[in-house]
Parts: structure tokens; sequence; C-alpha cells
């Protein structure tokens, strides 16, 4: 079969190499004479010839002469030492000496175009025999484009979009400058953090664009006030940092910070409004040789202090906060370890039903087994786990675990046990979209009925926008899960609200509990929190049972289920597991004063 090339090209053209001096290429061969030509002069990257004796050129093609703008009677009337600009000759002549390869990259170069302008071009070259003189073939790419588009991305990657100025990465960078910079002793650069506060608000009242003009023009009055002795970053969403080059000591940053909150003071003028702004500010003064993210964080962490206190005055970084940050990560750090080796475990308080006492259920509450520090109780960690966002991932774990754990509870008979799982959920676990999501996926995976599910909400973490609150418990009891209000009560809000929330069960606080019984105690709360259960339909638990005098109090007021250390502690789940199938509170038992 004949090569394709002849049937859908026509002829091809010899493309071996003709003699190594290059002079064929032109030459004797007539019959490809034309074709190779063809090759040089048709193609479309700019190439030409030049005689390394006199650097005259011998040979151009039109893709050259379209780059360069010349004509071809110009173009080779040239030397190509006008291709480029006088500063480059030198390198050019000791190109042209230089014996080396006969095929080589020769780079990028900056080359003239006839109108005066510079382009960036890569080139290559070829040394070869043109015309019986020694010369060489070039390709010169223009690269201009790219190295500007490159250019940008490298700025790009160190400058924030929005306003132009320096992000974090850079910020660190010129602050470590500063402090190399910095002699001993006499003067050190100085951050200045700022946060603007309640920036949230413009961007929710005015919106977003609103919000980034606020920004843009807070970063120009902060360069002002920064001056060219200054680098103003943009460090993240509504934060800024200021590095001053050089202070004389902690006054002078001081006085920076001031002018910084003068120039915030005058309102911004936006199109459709007037915002006003002011910003927490944190300073920190570098020590010689200290390194930059370390005295930027100090300036950070100082600013969160003055945020906290809700002071306009700035706060000076001190070594005492930042051990106290420093162990709050290490905490955070250790806490999401755990949550991935699986560190944490769960125990199981009993819900029992009172008149003869049985297991109705569980209340599922988180533990870690501390490597070091033993088992430590929820107070220990929550606190981390809910400031750093940790409680999300936490609450995950324990809705799986949980339920997985009572999808294989067993009742006395033998049978598939019935018994409630109440897994307790964070505020901010139902601030998250994907809240019910989470809880569905998790009954599928445990295989468990949807009604044995109780979710525990606190009362504050309702009542802190109880709308949101509505539509959330709204998604959570189409899955078909109970939702248990906790620690009701003490939200100091009227116990009324539940009415308008679609929840299922009220867990009486333990305070109220705790009244009850006592000489001169106090059941008015027990009492109508019940009296309201059985108005809107909800079941009562009464939390935290310590004594048989409570428990019997409680039966006379009417109230069915109930939770507490008289009962049961919490326990580890083999042992729940044990209490449900075959112990003294499955049969309907009082044990003597709970397990320890
Ligand atoms: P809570 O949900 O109100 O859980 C009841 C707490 O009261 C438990 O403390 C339990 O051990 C304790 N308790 C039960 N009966 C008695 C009693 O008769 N007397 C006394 N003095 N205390 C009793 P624990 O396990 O330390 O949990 C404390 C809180 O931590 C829980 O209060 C709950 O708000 C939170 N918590 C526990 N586990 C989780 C969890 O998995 N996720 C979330 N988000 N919070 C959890
Ligand atoms: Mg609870
Ligand atoms: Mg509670």
């Amino acid at each position: 079969m004949a090569p394709p090339s002849e049937e859908h090209l026509g002829p091809v053209p010899d493309l071996r190499p003709g003699p190594v001096t290059g002079a064929g290429a032109f030459g004797a061969r007539a019959a490809s004479d034309d074709a190779f030509k063809q090759l040089f002069e048709c193609n479309p990257l700019p190439m030409w010839v030049y005689a390394l004796d006199d650097l005259s050129v011998l040979a151009v093609n039109e893709a050259a002469l379209v780059q360069y703008g010349y004509s071809a009677e110009e173009f080779l009337a040239m030397r190509i030492t006008e291709l480029r600009p006088p500063e480059d000759w030198e390198r050019l002549r000791r190109d042209v000496r230089e014996p080396g390869p006969s095929l080589r990259p020769s780079g990028l170069w900056r080359h003239l175009r006839r109108d005066g302008s510079v382009i960036d071009v890569d080139v290559r070259a070829h040394r070869l025999t043109f015309s019986g003189r020694p010369a060489s073939l070039v390709l010169a790419l223009d690269v201009t484009e790219r190295l500007r588009a490159e250019r940008e991305l490298a700025r790009l990657a160190l400058h924030d979009a929005l306003t132009g100025l320096p992000n974090r990465a850079l910020l660190v960078d010129r602050l470590g400058q500063s402090i190399a910079r910095a002699e001993r002793g006499s003067v050190v650069p100085a951050v200045i953090f700022l946060d603007l506060d309640r920036f949230k608000t413009v961007n929710d009242g005015k919106g977003y664009s609103a919000g980034d003009r606020v920004l843009v023009e807070v970063a120009k009055r902060l360069s002002e006030v920064a001056g060219p002795g200054g680098t103003v970053g943009r460090v993240g969403g509504d934060e800024f940092a200021i590095v001053v080059e050089a202070v004389a000591g902690l006054d002078e940053a001081k006085a920076v910070s001031r002018r910084v909150a003068w120039a915030l003071e005058v309102p911004f003028e936006l199109a459709a409004a007037r915002v006003f702004v002011s910003a927490s500010q944190g300073i920190a003064v570098a020590s010689p040789g200290e390194p930059a993210e370390r005295v930027l964080s100090k300036a950070d962490i100082a600013m969160r202090a003055a945020k906290a206190s809700g002071s306009a005055r700035p706060q000076v970084a001190d070594d005492k906060a930042v051990a106290r940050e420093s162990s709050r990560l290490d905490g955070e750090i250790e806490l999401r370890r755990a949550i991935e080796e699986d560190e944490l475990v769960l125990h199981y308080q009993p819900v029992v039903r009172l008149g003869p006492l049985k297991v109705v259920g569980a209340e599922a509450l988180v533990r870690w087994a501390h490597p070091r520090r033993g088992l430590l109780g929820p107070g220990e960690f929550l606190p981390i786990a809910e400031a750093s966002g940790l409680i999300i991932p936490l609450g995950e774990w324990v809705l799986r675990h949980a339920l997985a754990d009572a999808a294989a509870w067993v009742s006395p008979d033998g049978s598939a046990s019935g018994a409630s799982i109440a897994v307790n959920v964070a505020a901010a676990q139902l601030g998250v979209a994907n809240l019910p999501f989470v809880i569905a996926r998790s009954i599928r995976a445990a295989g468990i009925a949807a009604s044995r599910v109780h979710l525990e909400v606190t009362e504050g973490a309702l009542i802190r926008d109880l709308e949101r609150a509505a539509e959330v418990l709204g998604a959570l009891r189409d899955l078909g899960v109970h939702v248990d209000v906790d620690d009701y009560g003490t939200g100091f809000s009227s116990l009324s609200y539940v009415q308008r929330l679609p929840v299922d069960t009220l867990k009486l606080d333990r305070t109220f509990v705790t009244r009850l019984g006592s000489a001169g105690g106090d059941d008015s709360i027990a009492a109508s929190v019940l009296g309201l259960g059985r108005s809107l339909q909800l079941a009562v638990i009464a939390e935290g049972v310590e004594t048989l005098e409570q428990k019997h109090r409680l039966e006379e007021l009417g109230y069915e289920l109930a939770q507490g250390f008289l009962f049961a502690r919490p326990m580890p789940g083999a042992e729940f597991r044990r209490l449900l199938t075959s112990g003294p509170l499955a049969s309907g038992a009082l044990p003597s004063r709970g397990a320890p």
C-alpha cells in the first residue's frame, strides 16, 4: 500500500538532511530546492539566517517580518544588532563567539520591533554554512504575552485581588526582611494587626459589593497611614496588618495605631449609604531575630484580646497571652487527632420509666480516653471543640457511633431492642446546612429506626435564633426523629416558646430537680413544666435525679420519665448493653445507688 503521505499530501519533499555543511539546503538539488525554500519561507515560526562574521541578515521568513513589522527589503538590509537594545549587544557578541554545539537554545532575549516596542522572545539557533558563509539559523518565538501572564500570576499569588495589597505570604516575607535588617537594639519593625468590627453587618446589610468597596477604601486609608516606611497587607477577609519598618519602641507603634483609628473614623461614603467602620487592633514589636510568622501571630492574638474586651484601645502582645493561645492551639490539634484516631468513647446513661422502674432508652455522652490524662469528661474538651469548629466532626462522630451502638441493642427476650437513643446536638451543628443529611446518613448506615432516635438540643441553642431553629427542627422531624429540648428551664426565656417549635420532649434541667424534696424545696417549676408538656402533648424527662425524695416527689407530680445518678450513672456501652438485656433496671428493680 502506498504511504498515506503520498495519497493525501502529494509528493513528499526529501526531508533527509543534506550534507552537514547546510549548503545543500538551498543548493544543488534543484528538485527539492523549492520545497525546502517553502518550508523556510512559509514556516509559521519566525526565522531568519544571519552571518556570524558581520551579523548581517542573509534570509528571513514571512512570520519574522510580521513579528517585527519590517518589509523583506528592510530586514535583509539589517544587522541583527538592530533587533536588540544596545545594552544587550555585549551578550549578543559573546553568544555569537561562543563555540558550542551547532544546535543551541540561546534563551530569552528582548528584541526591538520596527515601531520601537520591545518584545520578549525565546530564541533557538542552529549553526550552519549558508551560501558558503558561517551563519546561524534563528527561530525567535514571541513570548511577551506568556511572560506577562506568568508575572501577573506570580504577582497575584502574592497580592490580594480585591485591594491589590500584599497578601499574608508577601507581608510575612517583607516583615522577615525588616527583622533581618533591624540593627540589634536600635530600631525594630512592629506589626499592627487589625480586624474590622462587625464587618459582617456591612456585607449582610448593604451587600457584598458595598462590603468590597469598604475594604478597598480601608486598604487605601491604611496605606496612607503606613506611608512609605510601612507595608500594609490584607491577611484575611476583613483583617489587615501593617508592618512598620522601624520603630524606636512601643510608643511609636502605638502612635501609628492611633492614626489608624483616626483614619477609619471618617465615615465611608458609599453610593447609597454612609458606613461607619472601626477596627480592633493588636500590636507586636519584633525582637531581633524573631521569626516573622511569630510576630504576626502575636499581633493577631493581641488583636483578638482587644476584640474580646470590646474596647477601642489596641492591645499589646504579651508573652502570657501567646502561651495561652499556643496551648489552646495545642489542645485543638490534639483533639483533632483524637477524633481521627477514635480516642473518643461514648458512655450511656439510662433513661428510665418511673413507677416500676424500667430502662426505656439512653443518652449518649461523649468522653475522651486521653492517652496521658485518662478519661476526660465533655466539660474538658467540648469548649475547645466549640471554639475551634471541631464540634462539627465531633458531633458527626458521636451520631455515627451512638446510632450504630443502639442498633445492636437487644431486649431481655432476645429480640432487637426498641429502646430510644438520645444524642446531644450542639448549637453550632444546628447552623450547618447539611445537618439533616448527616443525620439521615447516620441512621441509614446504622440501620436503625428513625423513631428510636432523639436529638437533644439545648434551650440556649434554640432561643438564639428561633426562626432558624424552627426550620432545622422541622427538617429533622421530617426524618422521623424526635427532638428533645435539653436543660429546659435554664434559658431565661418564657417557657412557652416551645409552642412555636416542632419539639417532642422537654428535659427538665437538673437545677429544678435538685430543689425538689428537700426542706423548703421548690417544685413550682417542675410542676409547671410538666403541665406545659401535657398541654402541648410533649413528653417530659426529669434530669439529674439523685435522691429517693426527688424521685418520690416527681412521681407525686406525675412525672413518668427520669434520668439521674439515682438510677444509673453514664456507663460504657458494653455495660449498658448488659443492663438493657439482663440488668436490674431491665426487669424493673432499683439498684442500690447506680453504678460508679
Ligand atoms: P446534658 O446533655 O444535660 O447531659 C447530662 C449531664 O448530666 C451528663 O454530664 C451527665 O453525666 C450528668 N448527670 C446525669 N445525671 C446526673 C445526676 O444525677 N447528677 C449530676 N450531678 N449530674 C448528672 P456529662 O456527661 O458530663 O455531660 C455534660 C454535658 O456535655 C451534657 O449535658 C451535654 O450538654 C454535653 N455533652 C455530652 N456529650 C455530648 C455530645 O456528644 N455532644 C454534645 N454536643 N454535647 C455533649
Ligand atoms: Mg443531653
Ligand atoms: Mg441536660
